[in-house]
């Protein structure tokens, strides 16, 4: 079917793509100012959700809200089987900053993209559909572990999306570029027994103590870790009061690896270094995993330098991809385990500046801002007309996606 479509066909549908982003550029605008007004945070994004959902709804497509338990997640689809190309959207702001990581734009983006697909389709001739997906908590549990958990993104055949940055972002378009750390949370719990600190501190067991030695073994096991590996932790219970021996003390541990493999390797260190400091100190341990780790980003550089000849194509300015080392972790690492997936960088400022910052906020409200969401939304559109209307393209999308390992277990809860 696909093998058919005349180039006539296609020029269209990237017109009617274009065209409709344009139309809608105000509509589109006032949306991610609404989300920019009324920042809120993970979890709670009631109104940023409703408002990409029902934007989507009243231009046609067919909303499902409240996905894999999440009330705040929604699908709104437009076109029909395959090919299907999804395109996400966050929308959570930062306590105490609003929208300080720019996810108004994020999700912006997302709708746009999803508008220029959808209008491809309606002009008619193309196979295949488009869903715009919205996935919140990004900056907390991560509902795009959840969704992908849940098997949301079963049956979609790419998943695209922008994030803001500065003017050194980019597409990740090599090997080495554009990762990030798997990362999954970890809380050790000790419970002793009280007792006076200098009267019969024998008759106590001292639950701090036991979470020294973790911070102490933690801090041996550095030395025995690959160079990607983090390890970093707050003490949350240290006892109340230096003259009673503390009977209960908890810790909170990040703990991230470039590969999520190693990561679950990591944390069963972490549990038997916690273990350990059990036996030495006599306090009883609860170990609890998050269960919600975010994977390592892989990105399918097939579609990420698809979606680079469109940036290009759309006059989107940006210094090229560079192989470096991951720093931070994100929810779309596990969507990229079960989906081809691309998440390009765009920029919203004419300089380079530190990220969750009130300079971000203002950025995030900007005129550059708009305008570069604006272009970014053409290019995935327009990328997603390419994967509908050439199998070639979609089957090395697939050929790269095939080296993808499944998705590692999860480290157990304990
Ligand atoms: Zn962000």
């Amino acid at each position: 079917m696909a093998t058919t479509l005349s180039t006539g066909t296609i020029s269209a549908a990237r017109d009617a793509a274009v065209a409709a982003i344009e139309a809608a550029a105000d509509d589109l605008t006032a949306l991610s100012k609404f989300i920019h007004q009324h920042p809120e945070v993970a979890l709670e994004e009631v109104r940023a959700s409703a408002a990409c959902a029902e934007f989507l709804e009243a231009r046609g497509f067919a909303v499902e809200r409240g996905l894999a338990g999440l009330p705040t997640a929604f699908a709104a689809g437009a076109g029909d089987g395959a090919p299907r190309v999804a395109y996400l959207a966050e929308y959570d702001a930062l306590p105490g900053l609003g929208h300080g990581c720019g996810h108004n734009l994020i999700a912006m983006s997302g709708v746009a993209a999803g508008l220029g697909l959808g209008a491809a389709l309606r002009a008619g001739g193309l196979p295949g559909s488009v869903r715009v997906f919205g996935t919140p908590a990004e900056e907390a549990v991560g509902g795009k572990v959840i969704m992908a958990a849940a098997g949301v993104f079963n049956g979609i055949d790419a998943a695209m999306g922008a994030h803001p940055g500065s003017n050194d972002t980019y597409c990740p378009t090599v090997a080495g570029s554009g990762l990030s750390l798997a990362c999954e949370e970890v809380r050790i719990a000790y419970h002793g027994r009280a007792a006076h600190a200098a009267a019969d501190p024998y008759n106590g067991i001292n639950a701090l103590n036991a979470i020294v030695e973790v911070f102490n073994g933690i801090n041996a096991l550095r030395q025995h870790v690959k160079s990607d590996a983090r390890l970093h932790g707050i003490i949350t219970d240290g006892g109340q009061a230096a003259n009673v021996v503390p009977d209960f003390a908890r810790a909170e541990f990040f703990v991230r690896a470039a590969k999520l493999e190693d990561m679950n390797q990591l944390v069963e260190r972490v549990r038997q270094i916690a273990e350990g400091a059990a036996l030495m100190t006599g306090a009883r341990l609860e170990f609890e995993v998050s269960g919600l780790a975010n994977s390592d980003m892989v990105t399918n550089l097939t579609l990420a330098r698809q979606l680079k000849r469109n940036l290009d194509a759309v006059g989107l300015e940006m210094p090229e991809a560079t192989p470096e080392p991951p720093s931070g972790s994100t929810d779309w690492g596990n969507v990229s385990y079960e989906v081809p997936s691309v998440e390009t960088g765009f920029p919203i400022l004419d300089r380079i500046c530190t990220w969750h910052s009130p300079e971000v906020v203002v950025a995030a409200d900007s005129k550059l801002g708009y305008r570069n969401t604006l272009l970014v939304a053409k290019a995935m559109a327009l990328t997603g007309i390419d994967i509908l209307t050439d199998p070639a393209l979609l089957t090395k999308i697939q050929a790269e996606f095939a080296h993808v390992p499944p998705l590692p277990a999860i480290a157990a809860r304990h």
